[in-house]
């Protein structure tokens, strides 16, 4: 494809080295210049509007072109567009939204800091995690226990514990001290025969004997997105959590809930948490906190843990850990308008009553040849291609499929993303029921000519 000199696309190839692209390809095919949003949809460069099907990086809540939000920031921006937190120092826009993430998370939950994005702050917990555990003399209990198709973001430690292979690929991750357990993916996984109870049960096992091999006294903490999102769109077999949480319980290890996508409505309920009855050590949002409008994330943390980090914070003579922007004044304005926008409009019922429609829609594609699974919870779903159903074989060249997909449904005007060959659905949480029609429209359309 040739780009139009001096055009936005024929810069960007120039100058703009892209996150999570294939750089060589890009050079070819040159970027989708967005340039605006309102509610679920953005419109590109040329005029041409897309259902946001993935809510950008299934981030934008209460929809694009928000403008309570805008002037959220706009207030903070003109009243104190800046301050830190470090030795002390504070403002009220933190203070009330740590205030209020504690209130809303409840269970363990009583203590927020705050980060810039999910892969920063599960970067921060490994940290805490560590400074905890020589906090109580325990200098060996250092392991962090994730699982394969995990996604806990990029950094060097976040990156560790994603359990995705291009994440580490020629990276040199993961570090040492992480482990990587079965991803709980019945469909894909289960032996024949095994119910989803059965299933859950042998994966329980599976942490268990690593425990056992590896000693309780070495393992620290088990970190898991309550329903996989990155990974492949992934809810939890039944019983999988009451029996994971039971066996951290057992041993003493850290229990942390990675909610950056789940986090706020996305599940039907506020926090995936609540809905699979776990009380977290250590609970991680970001994204929905602020729909992305501002880069943001929240480590909140149990009483436990805080206790403990507090002593030897005064032992050493100060907790040495934090960022520039650590609860930067303007994103937790944004955050604490976002979160009262999600408050009044009620979008955790919003999300709990579409649900039904969303996931039929959805599953109406089962019977395509080529899907072999569709799945989902609340407001986010996935479609999984194979090049054989029976034997749920994939196909030869990995993610050529998805890809191709994932660009006829950018032509019929729907932004999703393709996870290999499973195709990811995660629109914003304010979408109507004929808009998510006209989204599954769009994506038929695609799909019939593949
Ligand atoms: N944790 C989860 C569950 C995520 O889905 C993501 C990003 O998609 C991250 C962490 C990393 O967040 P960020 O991209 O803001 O670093």
């Amino acid at each position: 494809m040739t780009l139009a000199p001096n055009s936005l696309e024929a810069r960007d190839v120039a100058y703009y080295f892209h996150p999570a692209t294939n750089a060589r390809r890009h050079e070819q095919v040159g970027p989708l210049v967005l340039e605006s949003g309102r509610g679920v949809f953005v419109k590109d460069d040329q005029g041409k509007e897309y259902i946001e099907g993935l809510a950008g990086l299934w981030s934008v809540a209460v929809g694009f072109g928000e403008p309570r939000l805008v002037e959220a920031a706009a207030r903070q921006m003109a009243k104190l567009p800046y301050y830190h937190s470090f030795a002390g120092k504070s403002h009220p826009q933190a203070i009330a939204l740590a205030e209020r993430l504690v209130k809303l998370a409840g269970g363990r939950v009583a203590k927020a800091q705050f980060t810039s994005s999910g892969s920063e702050a599960n970067d921060f917990v490994v940290k805490l995690v560590w400074y905890y555990n020589n906090a109580l003399g325990r200098p060996k209990k250092k392991t962090i226990v994730s699982r394969e198709k995990g996604y806990h973001g990029v950094s060097v430690a976040s990156g560790s514990l994603t359990g995705l292979p291009a994440f580490h690929r020629d990276f040199d991750l993961p570090i040492a001290n992480v482990r990587h357990l079965t991803a709980p993916h019945y469909w894909r996984s289960a032996l024949p025969g095994e119910t989803e109870d059965d299933f859950s049960e042998r994966l329980m096992q599976e942490f268990e004997a690593l425990i056992r091999n590896e000693g309780a006294d070495t393992i620290a903490a088990f970190i898991a997105e309550p329903v996989m999102g990155a990974g492949g769109v992934v809810p939890p077999p039944a019983g999988y959590w009451p029996r994971m949480q039971a066996l951290c319980r057992k041993h003493d290890i850290l229990l942390i809930a990675d909610e950056v996508i789940t986090g706020f409505g996305r599940t039907g309920a506020l926090f995936a948490s609540h809905k699979y009855g776990i009380a977290p050590d250590v609970l991680v949002v970001s994204k929905a906190l602020t729909s992305s409008y501002f880069p943001l994330s929240a480590v909140l943390i149990s009483d436990a843990l805080y206790q403990a980090v507090a002593d030897n914070s005064a032992k050493i003579g100060t907790f040495a850990h934090g960022f520039t922007a650590s609860g930067h004044p303007v994103g937790a304005a944004v955050a604490m308008e976002n979160l009262d926008i999600i408050e009044e409009r009620d979008l955790v019922a919003h999300v709990r009553a579409l649900e039904p429609h969303f996931q039929r829609r959805l599953s109406e594609f089962a019977g395509h040849p080529l899907i072999g699974e569709a799945r989902g919870v609340g407001l986010i779903g996935a479609l999984e291609f194979v090049a054989d159903k029976p034997t749920k074989a994939a196909f030869d060249q990995p993610g050529v499929f998805g890809a191709r997909l994932a660009e006829l449904c950018q032509d019929e005007g729907l932004i999703i993303r393709a996870i290999g060959e499973t195709i990811a659905f995660c629109p914003p949480l304010i979408i109507t029921a004929a808009e998510i029609d006209e989204l599954f429209a769009r994506f038929g359309r695609a799909l019939k000519r593949m």
